[in-house]
């Protein structure tokens, strides 16, 4: 965390707890119960060896559970090379409050691995993922039914699948052995559209605060999202499906981006795949040229456009630039990159955030879905697509029947036909679940924001929907 540029600064998980503090000191719950639902129940703490290379190298990892109020518990692994156990509960922490506010029926729990994958090779990698995997799931840290992981930053697909493959290694008999972690390659029991999910949650989230007028007032913007110059920091999976979507498909301009070695600049709208392909073959923007290239590209945070998708490291916008920060409206695609001090600062200054519990909330929304899938042991939609699809074809005879019977002669375009008669295949079904689960918690959140004069903002909104939630299972399960 960006927290050592100001002395002032609290760290991430202290940062979470005064955002916390904040919104349950509206709700009244008793102090026991408020205090109950803050802390973190747990957290494992693994060192272990594997010979690499002709030496042992130990590792240090993490799994914290924060809540049990629901379980299986669910949230990422992280692999970084500063993780440490304050991140790692900060992380868990917001997993709580995520899936609360989205309606996914977990606690929350975080993983992390003190390490920088881009120095070891892929064998070395599934040797060391393997080892942490066994010493979480000998301990029930991965489990179906207690304790479900999922990619983050520094992982994906690859790891969940070797993750996936330890865990059936150990637990043979386990017939539900697939869903003891999500986030796995179709061909190994993944499910469509989770590698983009969390980027396009983020869409869905902008989609549906531009359909608000009020919203957009509030931010001080106008219209719609097309032409909207957009600052992302962080092309990672995240930022890079954001920022994708929202250009491709919204006709927002991506107007800057931020990686580790500078960033790029085009008031006309970058390529973003194009940037994209770049950074994969050079590892990073630098020799970019069909832009504007910045050495100091934390400089970009600061840049005049409409809106901000700050979606890597946490404390990004922190003590040290929130007063230079202009964006009007930002979303928090990463965990925590706004400390609580900048939150404060932006506040005041009229700025509106869309806040990471929800904003980045589509990745575990699909890992749910993938989770059930597994668990049901069908192909989503498998059951119901033939019938829907026999059901769609009654229609379209029906109507090319009224036509030639009443003789006005009119043909339903091939293109028509074709679209409406496929029913809806996995892919369509997450999207669709998706943008739902996206709606009705930005819904949620903004009558809250709304209709108190003691709620001024939409996190703390998001803090009152999902502590409210998870008190309430407190309150009918016990503790
Ligand atoms: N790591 C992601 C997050 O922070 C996904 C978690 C999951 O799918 O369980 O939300």
């Amino acid at each position: 965390m960006a927290s050592s540029s100001s002395p002032k600064e609290p760290s991430f998980r202290e940062s979470v707890d005064i955002m916390f503090n904040r919104a349950v000191a509206l709700m009244g719950l008793p102090p026991g119960l408020e205090e109950k639902i803050r802390v973190c129940n747990a957290t494992y703490t693994v060192r272990f060896g594997v010979r690499l290379r002709g030496d042992i190298h130990t590792f240090v990892g993490y799994r914290s559970v924060h809540s049990e109020h629901m379980e299986p518990v669910k949230g990422g692994i992280r692999y970084a090379g500063n993780v440490d156990q304050d991140e790692v509960e900060a992380l868990a922490a917001l997993m709580t409050y995520k899936c609360a506010l989205v309606e996914a029926p977990f606690g929350g729990s975080k993983g992390g691995l003190c390490i920088d994958p881009r120095e070891w090779d892929e064998h070395e990698l599934e040797m060391i993922t393997r080892r942490f995997a066994y010493e979480l799931a000998k301990r029930d840290l991965i489990h179906p039914s207690q304790n479900v992981p999922a990619p983050d930053m520094g992982t994906g697909e690859r790891e969940m699948a070797w993750i996936a493959d330890q865990y059936r290694r150990m637990n043979t008999t386990d017939i539900n052995s697939a869903a003891c972690v999500t986030g796995k390659p179709p061909n190994a029991g993944g499910i469509a559209g989770r590698v983009e999910a969390t980027g396009r949650g983020v869409q869905y989230a902008l989609q549906e605060f531009f359909r608000h007028p009020e919203d957009i007032a509030a931010a001080g913007l106008k219209g719609t999202l097309k032409d909207k110059r957009i600052i992302v920091q962080g092309l990672g999976n995240v930022g890079f499906h954001a920022a994708k979507f929202l250009s491709e498909e919204d006709g927002a301009k991506i107007t800057g981006i931020i990686e580790r070695d500078g960033a790029l600049r085009d008031d006309t709208g970058l390529d973003v795949e194009a940037v994209r392909a770049w950074i994969a073959e050079n590892g990073g923007v630098k020799g970019y040229d069909e832009a504007l290239y910045l050495e100091e590209g934390s400089a970009l945070l600061e840049e005049e456009c409409d809106i901000l998708i700050p979606a890597a490291l946490e404390g990004v916008i922190n003590l040290s630039n929130a007063d230079r920060v202009k964006a009007p409206l930002i979303i928090e695609a990463a965990n925590g990159p706004v400390t609580a001090g900048a939150d404060e600062i932006l506040r005041d200054k009229g700025c509106v955030i869309i806040p990471d519990m929800y904003a980045n909330a589509g990745g575990v929304t699909v890992s749910y879905f993938e989770w059930v899938k597994n668990l049901s042991h069908i192909r989503f939609g498998r059951m119901q697509r033939r019938a829907e699809e026999s059901r769609h074809q009654l229609v379209v005879d029906e109507l090319e029947r009224l036509s030639s019977d009443t003789g006005i002669g009119w043909e339903l375009s091939p293109d028509f036909k074709e679209k409406y008669l496929r029913g809806a295949g996995e892919l369509e079904l997450v999207r669709s679940g998706l943008d739902d689960t996206m709606r009705k918690a930005y819904q949620d959140m903004r009558k809250v924001w709304h209709s108190r004069d003691d709620v001024t903002d939409l996190r703390t909104a998001a803090y009152l929907v999902s502590i409210g939630k998870v008190a309430d299972s407190y309150k009918a399960k016990g503790l």
